[in-house]
């Protein structure tokens, strides 16, 4: 075990204004009922690095049904944790109880991970030194455990600890590094560097439905490009996403993609990602063919094959594997020179996923330059011009039929 650290203490570094009034709210109740409440986490990292935090996490020495009596809108949650979320107004904050860890090592059912404790255990429970830091909302000091402020300005991301220790006890920090030194960005240190690589297969044992989670947290939150590249970079792409080949420029220029809509407020998935990922395998297994001549069937069962493998790793909820079907199976619609039922297709509810990911074929040089453009156009015609702009698709067809056929007349006629 661990031997009781020393904190140390540091004023002025932040002050209470720039915790939101009802996280600050949610703290002064705590106190004023007697328990111990700090700030901690996430946002005081970001608020040190001069980022706004997506959230304030609050942790306490108060129980959940303790926390949960306080607070007129509040509900114990967690399966493996039980915190308790407040809500106020449409946002819900986190607030949890100070936990240590169990004695035995094998010990990992629920009881063993809620097993509650005092600040000094609860900080060696938190990964990285930088996500260990508490704000004490009443003295106005920022503590810490393990020397997290100073990797904060170093910009370096470090373990609590011994790394291959607290990757090996969680394997899903290492998928954490990489979405903070891909986010922040930090450097690794280089313990935790090589504790990186030398236990990256352990991720193959984490449930696959806690690796989704990881993997929304890792892609959608505005880095997904860089994320990308460190998993690369780390050999994590394959553990990931066994089935795929390297190279993958249209997994890369997706989420390039994602980060430009992240950016801009746009509606994100991983479903979309996941269809980007797997388009290759899918167009090599599917027999993929641009002018439609290939069967719906074999299709979808190209897409249950490739998503049944890559559901041995990570959740594949029943909506994204529609949402990867459709926006799959929609690509010969949308990318034949000659489109039919177009109406139809604009009026699908998967249109708009599978006509992104046709535009990003385009960009990377795999599908129609052409037809991404005549969708593009369409969208943004009024009715009477879609019915023109459909027609000038269909009638030079027929019309050269028409001219094909009258001069094989002209020549029947002229040879009896
Ligand atoms: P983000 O801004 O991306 O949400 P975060 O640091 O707040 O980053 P969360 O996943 O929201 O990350 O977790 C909140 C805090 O809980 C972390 O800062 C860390 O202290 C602790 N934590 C979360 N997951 C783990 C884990 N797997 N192991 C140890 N500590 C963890
Ligand atoms: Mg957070």
């Amino acid at each position: 075990m661990h031997g009781l650290p020393r904190p140390q203490r540091h004023k002025n570094l932040l002050s209470p204004d720039q915790i939101p009034h009802p996280i600050r709210n949610i703290v002064a109740t705590l106190f004023e009922n007697g328990y111990n409440a700090k700030v901690v986490g996430g946002c005081i990292r970001d608020l040190l690095l001069g980022i706004q935090p997506k959230d304030f996490d609050v942790v306490t020495d108060a129980k959940p049904h303790e926390i949960k009596a306080l607070f007129p809108r509040a509900f114990v949650i967690g399966r493996r944790f039980k915190l308790v979320h407040v809500q106020h107004g449409k946002e819900i904050t986190e607030v949890s109880t100070f936990r240590r860890l169990a004695k035995r090592k094998s010990s990992r059912s629920k009881n063993q991970l809620n097993l509650f404790g005092s600040i000094e255990d609860d900080h060696y429970l938190r990964d990285f030194t930088i996500n260990a830091l508490y704000f004490d909302m009443e003295s106005e000091e920022i503590i810490d455990y393990c020397g997290g402020l100073q990797d904060v300005y170093k910009r370096q991301l470090r373990c609590i600890g011994d790394p291959n220790r607290r990757i090996t006890e969680d394997p899903c920090r290492v998928l954490r590094a990489v979405r903070f030194i891909s986010k922040l960005p930090l450097k690794l240190e280089s313990r935790l560097r090589k504790s990186m690589r030398k236990h990256a297969e352990s991720l193959k044992s984490v449930k696959p439905a806690r690796l989704e989670n990881e993997l929304q947290k890792m892609f959608l939150n505005g880095a997904a490009a860089n994320a990308y590249l460190n998993l690369e970079r780390f050999d994590l792409l394959e553990i990931l996403f066994p089935s795929v080949e390297s190279d993958n420029s249209l997994a890369l220029r997706a989420m390039q993609n994602t980060d430009e809509r992240v950016a801009n407020d746009k509606n994100v998935t991983l479903a979309f990602l996941l269809a980007a990922i797997h388009w290759d395998q899918f167009k090599a297994l599917g027999n993929y063919d641009p002018t439609g001549r290939m069967s719906i069937a074999k299709s979808i069962a190209a897409a249950e094959s490739i998503l049944k493998r890559q559901r041995e790793i990570l959740r594949v909820t029943k909506q994204a594997r529609d949402f990867i079907v459709e926006a799959w199976t929609l690509q010969t619609r949308l990318e034949r020179e000659h489109p039919t039922r177009v109406r139809d297709v604009l009026l699908h509810n998967r249109f708009r996923a599978a006509y992104d990911l046709l535009v990003l074929r385009e960009a990377v040089g795999e599908a129609s330059t052409r037809m991404a453009q005549w969708w593009t156009d369409l969208q943004d015609m009024d009715e009477e011009e879609q019915s023109i702009a459909i027609q000038q698709l269909q009638p030079k067809q027929r019309k050269k039929r028409r001219k094909r056929k009258q001069a094989v007349e002209a020549v029947a006629t002229s040879t009896t």
